[in-house]
Order: C-alpha cells, then structure tokens, then sequence
C-alpha cells in the first residue's frame, strides 16, 4: 500500500514476494523514518489457522506512526487485510507443534529528499516467513546482562515506539552481553539508570514473596501485547500483579533476601521466556535453580495453549482466519 500526501493511503494490493525499489536518496535509508509489527498466525489442532490479538498490533502501530510522523492507518482495514494475506498464504503456516507464521507489517518513508523532515510519501508492506519453535530444545531459561553504560530509551524519546532506530541503538548493549556469553540485555532507565525497562525484545516480569511485577509503562518501554496478556492471566487467576517502577537494587535485596521466585520475559517469539541468570556488575543471581518457575510455566501453559487452540480463548483474543 502506498501513501502520498494528498491523496491518503492507496493501492493496498497482494502481491508475490519480490525486492522493492527505492532511490538511494530515499529518506527511510537515512533518517530512519521507520515502523513495524510483528505477530503471528497459529494453526490450531482441528487445521484452522488464527492469529493472536492482530487489533493489538495495529493499535501499537498507531501509537508508533503518530510518534515517528508517519500517517495513521486504518486498523480494522489492516486486520482485515492481514487475514486476507494469511489466508491466501495459509500453507505456509506449520503443522509443526510451536512453529507459526511471523507476520511483519512495516511503514518506511520513500522521498528521495536529502534533508530532514516528515516524508510525503511511504511504503507499507507485510511480508511473511515460517518460525521455527522457539523452544526446540525444551524451555531452557536465559542468561541476563543488566546493561549499565548504555540506555536504550530515555524521557521524551521514542522507546514506547516500535521504530528501527531503538533495535539499533539497542546492538551494543547486545554485544557487550553476547561477549560477556549472556544470551539477553537486560535495559535500565535512560535518565538514572537504575529502574528496570526490558529484555532486548521481551518486556520483563519479577515474583517477588508472591507477587507479579512488571516495570510500569513510563514511555520508554514498548507495550508488549504479551505483557499485556500475561497481566490479565494473572489478574484472572487471582494473582496479585502491579505495574510499577522497580529498580534493579529492589530486586537484587529481593534476591538476597531469598524471596526472588521467578523472573521472566514476555514476547511475541518467545511467548514467556525463564530467566535464570541475571548478571549485574560482578553480581550473578541464580533464579529459581536455575529452572522455569510455577507461574512462568502457568503462563506459558496458558498463552501457547490459547494460541495454538489447545485450552478455550475464554478472553476473546483469537482471530480466525477463513
Ligand atoms: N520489547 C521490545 C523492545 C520488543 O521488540 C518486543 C517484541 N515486539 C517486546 C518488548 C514484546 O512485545 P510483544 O509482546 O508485543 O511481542
């Protein structure tokens, strides 16, 4: 889809796969004029195919396009869309059990204009591809590196939005973790560097004596649509949950203290992911032995067995797809 100003979004179409064309001079190359999406379509037991909360994503999208001074879109024209998509490419979506179809809709900046400004022009596309489990080798938990030089997001800026340039400001926090041989970075605040924000590409959740904690959503967090999700859960469950800032002292005290249960991430590919190593400077802490915690598998349990249409959607995320 194609949009002008002037003329408004246009030309939704389907099409096969195939490289764009863009003028070296396009914007989106070098100002970063650029958002995205990612969700997946799951195919369920009795063969059906159906997305998870694809309403969530487009929202999300909204929320990044008026951030980024990209036009808003249409979001139930793009759910129905997506469904459209999927639904002509629903071969492609695995039988393998925990495999899915990632679906990635993406909006980037076209006029070929050197000099910063909002673009006048844009390109919209989905593109699908095949994921593999996430977890082939069973739920093994992740090794986390709470990152103290760099910051991901700060005040003001653009970390509740899923834009290109956060995942590249992200990569050295990411490398100096994979040196380190931590799998995941692990963001503090960008003003005092001492809150807790999130993993690379998950949203993060403490148990501490019993209690679900998650950082608040200050600006500087994306709203993960998992996040969300693994909040209603537990809220369902009688869990007691809050959405607070929580500094990584409070949690290391936690950990001291032995009342540190469970610590783990929320994603779109990961669904919920056991963290059980979180280095902070010279400070490792082991959670739970080092093994998936009684709500983090509960979660896990639920959320898969809700995509993949084992257990019954009783919260109305799902989205068939004809
Ligand atoms: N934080 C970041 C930075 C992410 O890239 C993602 C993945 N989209 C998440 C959190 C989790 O969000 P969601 O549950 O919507 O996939």
């Amino acid at each position: 889809m194609n949009y002008d100003t002037g003329k408004g979004w246009h030309d939704a179409r389907i099409i096969p796969f195939d490289n764009v064309t863009l003028s070296p001079a396009a914007m989106c190359l070098h100002y970063g004029q650029e958002i995205f999406e990612g969700l997946k379509a799951y195919r369920t037991a009795d063969g059906t195919v159906q997305l998870f909360r694809p309403d969530e994503n487009y929202k999300r999208m909204n929320v990044s396009a008026e951030r980024m001074v990209i036009p808003q879109i249409d979001e139930e024209f793009m759910v129905e869309a997506t469904k459209k998509l999927v639904s002509i490419e629903k071969d492609w979506v695995p039988h393998t059990d925990g495999a899915a179809l990632y679906i990635r809709p993406f909006i980037f900046a076209t006029d070929p204009f050197v000099g910063v400004r909002p673009a006048d022009h844009y390109l919209f596309l989905i593109i699908l591809s095949p994921s593999g489990a996430y977890y082939s080798t069973g739920l093994n938990p992740v090794k986390i590196y709470v990152e103290q030089k760099y910051v991901r997001a700060v005040r003001g800026g653009t970390g509740f939005a899923k834009t290109a340039a956060n995942y590249a400001i992200s990569l050295k926090g990411q490398d100096e973790a994979h040196n380190q041989d931590y799998e995941q970075v692990l963001w503090l605040d960008g003003v005092e560097q001492k809150y807790i924000e999130e993993v690379g590409s998950m949203n993060i959740f403490f148990v501490i004596d019993g209690e679900v904690i998650t950082p608040k959503l200050t600006g500087s967090v994306l709203p993960g649509i998992t996040r969300k999700s693994a909040l209603e859960v537990c809220k369902s469950k009688g869990i007691p949950c809050s959405e607070r800032r929580i500094t990584i002292e409070e949690v290391a005290k936690a950990y001291d203290e032995g009342k540190l249960d469970e610590v783990f991430g929320t994603g779109t590919a990961a669904v919920i992911s056991p963290v059980g190593h979180l280095k902070w400077g010279d400070k490792v802490m082991t959670i739970n032995d080092n093994k998936i915690g009684k709500i983090s598998q509960m979660l896990y349990d639920t959320m898969t067995g809700i995509q993949w249409g084992k257990i019954p959607d009783t919260f109305g995320w799902t989205v068939k797809v004809d």
